[in-house]
């Protein structure tokens, strides 16, 4: 389909349907169903094949029609539906991409534990076979909008006797489903965007899981390779985010100036506009294809960056910067970094080179796989998971 057929295809939908007299839901729902929702899916999930970039030409199409708060589903939009798409049968993208696309079901991430994170492949939530189902047990934590959410993305061992990547099961859990218990964590900006999610004798259906048995770390890994994307591969116009605050300060604020201040502003600004132009190319070349270990470096330079700026931030405003804005427990539905305070930039972006993978573990994946560096050694691959220390 041609840039051209593209913007006529948008025009005849827009005809056919007059926003201001339609549900915005009703709305939504007939926009995928036309294949104008995500349009580098294919056609059928919501989608026309066509390439990534295509996609923020339709956002403007639509600009001021419903929308789907995309803000308020980041895990749903940017890790669930392209896990769903690359292992989902057709039934399971049937039933879930389109009301995760039209933000009627919000998606989190069951993955790390007290005693998995980095090392997620040695999680030890079990998933046991029972009849046309299996049944989970284990605890979950730091799971981002789970106390908003319909689904979630869960791994769990269904084989402790073999080594522990291999033994690794990959399903959607309904977390309305008894046995599912979620109690918030408060983080150090005050808020919990976060919980615990304890699971006691959780049933899923086995028609709810994704991929093979056993084909968990792989999926998993699908999942993570999304998610170091969405998290530092979003496009974003020059001097945007936390650039922009500064240097909007910057200039509006001459009393705030000094030289060796300019000359660290002056860096930051140009590896900001290095990093928003890779991350250009990067996605150029994700195409229509799923994302692979450069996603990570994406990842890591954009949390980098966002420390480094954010803690500039608070030197070149000073005390002022010291006042925080709001220390009550809320629960947001995303993450406001130009809504807030410097004080609260300053905390929530330490989190940037925690969440999707340390900084340090992406360092390893861009050494290992991207510049071909010889692996980690690892000692425990071969050995059973029961028998790992833990
Ligand atoms: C804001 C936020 C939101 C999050 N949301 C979710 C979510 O929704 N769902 C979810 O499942 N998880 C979520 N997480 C958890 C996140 O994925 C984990 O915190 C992360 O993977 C690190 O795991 P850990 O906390 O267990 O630290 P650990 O793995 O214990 O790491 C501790 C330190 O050791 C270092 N380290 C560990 N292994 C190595 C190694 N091999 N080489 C070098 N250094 C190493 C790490 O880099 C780190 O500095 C979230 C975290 C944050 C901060």
């Amino acid at each position: 389909m041609t840039p051209e057929e593209l913007r006529s295809r948008v025009a005849e939908f827009r005809e056919k349907h007059d926003h201001t007299r339609m549900e915005p839901l009703e709305y939504l729902r007939a926009r995928f169903d036309a294949g104008l929702a995500w349009v580098h899916f294919p056609e059928g999930a919501g989608g026309l094949g066509l390439p990534r970039e295509s996609q923020r030409e339709v956002e403007k199409a639509f600009a001021g029609t419903p929308s789907n708060r995309p803000e308020g589903n980041a895990i749903g939009l940017g890790m669930a539906a392209p896990t769903i798409l690359a292992v989902g049968t057709p039934e399971q993208r049937e039933r879930w991409l389109r009301p995760l696309w039209t933000g009627e079901e919000i998606w989190c991430q069951l993955f790390s534990e007290p005693g998995a994170g980095s090392d997620l492949a040695g999680l030890a939530t079990r998933a046991v076979r029972d009849g046309d189902g299996w049944v989970v047990n284990g605890q979950k934590v730091w799971t981002s909008l789970a106390h908003r959410a319909r689904w979630a993305l869960l791994v769990a061992r269904t084989d402790p006797s073999v080594p522990k990547h291999r033994g690794l099961t990959y399903f959607v859990c309904d977390m309305t489903a008894p046995g599912v218990e979620v109690r918030p964590l408060r983080q150090i900006t005050g808020e919990a965007e976060f919980n615990e999610v304890f699971l006691t004798d959780v049933r899923i259906p086995d028609a709810h899981r994704l991929g093979a048995v056993g084909d968990g770390w792989k999926v998993a890994n699908t999942t993570l390779m999304s998610e170091r994307v969405a998290i530092g591969g979003q496009a974003v116009p020059r001097e945007a985010g936390v650039l922009g605050l500064v240097s909007q300060a910057w200039r509006e604020r001459p009393e705030l100036r000094d030289p060796a201040l300019y000359d660290r502003l002056l860096r930051l600004w140009v590896e900001a506009e290095v990093v928003r132009l890779t991350g250009q190319r990067l996605r150029q070349q994700l195409a229509q294809g799923e994302p692979g270990p450069e996603g990570s470096a994406m990842k890591l330079s954009f949390a980098e960056l966002n420390q480094r700026l954010t803690g500039f931030e608070l030197e070149l405003l000073g005390d002022e910067s010291l006042l925080y804005d709001d220390w009550t427990m809320r629960r947001p539905e995303t993450v406001d970094f130009a809504g807030r305070s410097p004080g609260y930039r300053y905390l929530r972006a330490k989190g940037n080179s925690i969440e999707g993978g340390t900084s340090e573990i992406l360092r390893n994946i861009i050494a290992e796989r991207v510049l071909g560096l010889p692996g980690e050694h690892r000692v425990d691959k071969d050995t059973p998971w029961k028998d790992l220390p833990r």
